[in-house]
């Protein structure tokens, strides 16, 4: 199973080595052809307004969308969170709106640029997550159908998913934190191969634990 990261712009070598580190081949995805046999997608961070203007310029929006609208796992961290979302305050256009959320940019201001803090993400696990925040966004609405996986202690919201789609407003491939990637890899082996009882062996991921 292979899994691709958008390498594009920004920190997408972290997320290729994240995924080798459990296993999982990361194809960097630059063009169209790319997404041809990917069972999930990386959106990294970077800066978001570079990231969506080169998706709309290589004509990656239309097979993502598709990709996502198939089931494959979608999971984007930090500026891949802002391209994502539905609606980026400040009336940037949206380019993948897979979430329906309202996500402001630089949320934390000069002050706060850049912290790390241990967030609980029950979905994965008792273990607190090192979260590292690089000029991050925040998480300001959420639709109906979106679930909230963490908040800071003030209540803000920094970590979503919104059926196959995921979204961290920090990097936990800067910190060593696999259990994200394994999440998105277990879901994505279960998007590749659904078939179980249809006479074909169950994807060893889909055994795995999230948390080991
Ligand atoms: N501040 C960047 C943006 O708005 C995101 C930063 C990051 O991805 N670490 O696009």
């Amino acid at each position: 199973m292979r899994i691709g990261v958008l390498a594009l712009q920004g920190a997408f070598r972290e997320h290729v080595a994240t995924l080798a580190a459990i296993g999982v081949e990361g194809v960097e995805v630059r063009l169209p052809g790319d997404i041809d046999g990917i069972a999930g997608l990386v959106l990294p961070g970077g800066e978001s307004t570079t990231m969506r203007r080169l998706i709309r310029r290589w004509g990656l929006a239309a097979p993502i969308l598709d990709l996502a609208r198939a089931g494959a796992p979608i999971f984007g961290t930090c500026a891949g969170m802002i391209v994502l979302s539905r609606t980026i305050t400040g009336d940037e256009e949206p380019i993948l709106p897979l979430l329906d959320v309202v996500v402001e940019r630089n949320a934390f201001g000069r002050q706060l640029d850049s912290f790390e803090t241990d967030l609980a993400v029950p979905i994965l696990g008792e273990r607190p997550v090192h979260a590292i925040f690089i000029r991050a966004p925040i998480v300001e609405e959420v639709g109906p159908e979106v679930d909230v996986l963490a908040r800071l202690d003030d209540g803000r919201i920094v970590a979503v998913r919104q059926g196959n789609v995921v979204a961290t407003a920090f990097h936990p491939e800067l910190a060593g934190e696999t259990r994200f990637h394994r999440l998105v890899a277990t879901m994505a082996a279960e998007h590749a191969d659904p078939g179980e009882g249809a006479g074909r062996r169950p994807h060893p991921l889909r055994r795995s634990r999230v948390e080991p």
